[in-house]
């Protein structure tokens, strides 16, 4: 991070804590609508997860493996041969640091265009206008602002009884780095993290076992979208086992063993060379001080309360992005980091959180927006469904990409359009156009 100048006892309008896709979104808007504005990051890069250890790095090794994928399964049916195939794993995960440098180095600009300070270190609350910087190098300095934006994010969690030694038993963080494919990974939880880093690793070669505590991969998307996932990625050569309870990973040299429930009480395990934990991802408030202005979090997900306007109980403090409620998609962090800076103007910003997508980057590829058919079911909403296979559409037989489905939900009586389901080629570029028809 290229820190602007050394700064003592600045004021600003404005101070961000948390540079990830809500903190940066959030310094920048608040810097165009004419605010003095400061963001506290206390890695070297800025970005956060999604740039640094998240969706951007995960997405370039998508995009790799899926080209090493089709050089290997797909080219020969289009007539296309290839000799000596191989792999460079360097040059693989070369590639993706590059990318995230480049993403990373472009807030630096957009930073420095907008006039925003930067600063590098672990903001602290003294007070509610008050914020103590702790620098690497171990100084402190104080810098105050009328208001504060939280924005600290979240971080892989784990389970109780499972020990992450980041090197066998790996989060998502290490699995972005690793050097070899692993020969067998197993994975822990069937969302939508373990499932892209799966894809990855599966399509370079590994072996992947899922273990699944819910009866369903992504358990909470639309269910026939999981269904036809596990479905399709079964064929790939997966292996799943939803409905059972992980209960254990232990190393041993370079293998790894873990041990499972089935439904029936059954005691499973398997035995790897990795084991991925990707059971969800926790709020990060760690080092915030939270208690020093009264703010206490949620015990389970701790989470930062907000009302309405993304304001904590302490007038001027807001909290936006993975650290609240809802969605954890940089995207809904980044629509928040707006709202907030607007508000603070006393503009009148709108999110409708209902039309916040959500994507899968597996292969095929799975999108979604609105109400899925359990949640209209709970809600006792009538409506209908309408299906199409891509079997049937000529365009995804010219591709050979003929898996899944477009789902469409509309209400029985007016024909409003509830929900679009998606799974298949390009599901994440068309679930756009889905948002669009359903906001207007
Ligand atoms: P974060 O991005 O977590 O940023 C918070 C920042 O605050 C961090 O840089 C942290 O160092 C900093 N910080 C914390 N405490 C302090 C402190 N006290 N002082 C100073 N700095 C502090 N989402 C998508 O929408 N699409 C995807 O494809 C996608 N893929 C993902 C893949 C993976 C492997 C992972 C892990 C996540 C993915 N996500 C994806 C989720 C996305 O990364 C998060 O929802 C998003 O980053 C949340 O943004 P945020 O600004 O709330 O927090």
């Amino acid at each position: 991070m290229q820190l602007l100048k050394e700064h003592s006892a600045m004021q600003y309008d404005v101070i961000v804590i948390g540079s990830g896709p809500g903190g940066y979104v959030a310094a920048i808007r608040c810097a165009q609508l004419g605010l003095k504005t400061a963001c506290i990051e206390k890695y070297a890069t800025y970005g956060g997860t999604c740039l640094n250890v998240g969706c951007i790095p995960s997405k370039a090794l998508l995009d790799s493996s899926e080209h090493y994928y089709n050089a290997s399964h797909a080219f020969k049916t289009h007539g296309i041969n290839l000799d000596n195939l191989s792999l460079d794993m360097a040059q693989l995960m070369k590639r993706k640091t590059e990318v995230v440098a480049k993403n990373t180095g472009g807030i630096t600009f957009l930073f420095k265009k907008n006039k925003i300070d930067g600063y590098q270190g672990i903001g602290s609350f003294k007070d509610k206008n008050t914020i103590s910087i702790k620098k690497p190098d171990g100084t402190e300095q104080e810098i105050t602002g009328k208001n504060i934006i939280i924005a600290t994010g979240s971080k892989p969690s784990s389970l109780p009884f499972i020990q992450i030694d980041k090197k066998r038993i790996i989060t998502s963080t290490e699995a972005l780095t690793l050097t070899e494919v692993p020969k067998h990974l197993i994975l822990i939880g069937g969302g939508v993290i373990g499932l892209e880093l799966g894809s990855v690793y599966s399509r370079l070669g590994a072996k992947v076992s899922v273990i699944e505590f819910m009866d369903s991969i992504i358990p909470t998307m639309d269910r026939g979208l999981g269904k036809e996932l596990q479905k399709v990625l079964s064929k790939q050569g997966r292996e799943f086992y939803t409905g059972h309870k992980g209960t254990g990973a232990t190393v041993k040299g370079k293998e790894v063993t873990v041990t499972f429930d089935a439904p029936n009480g059954d005691k499973k395990e398997l035995k790897g060379d990795y084991c991925l934990v990707a059971v969800g991802r926790i709020a990060y408030t760690d080092g915030l001080g939270l208690d020093k202005i009264g703010l206490t979090v949620e015990e389970r997900g701790r989470k930062i309360t907000v009302n309405d306007h993304l304001e904590t109980s302490v007038k001027g403090v807001y909290a936006i992005g993975d650290v609240i409620k809802g969605a954890m998609l940089a995207h809904k962090a980044e629509d928040e980091g707006t709202f907030v800076a607007e508000s603070i103007v006393g503009q009148k910003p709108h999110i409708n959180y209902n039309l916040i997508p959500g994507v899968v980057y597996t292969w095929p590829e799975v999108a979604a927006v609105g109400q899925t058919e359990e949640q209209l079911k709970a809600a006792n909403v009538k409506y209908k469904t309408g299906s199409f296979p891509f079997r049937a559409s000529g365009r995804a037989v010219a591709s050979g990409d003929m898996d899944g489905f477009v789902k469409v939900l509309a209400d029985a009586a007016t024909d409003e359009i509830l929900g679009v389901h998606i799974i298949g080629p390009r599901a994440a570029d068309m679930i756009a156009e889905a948002v669009c028809a359903m906001e207007f």
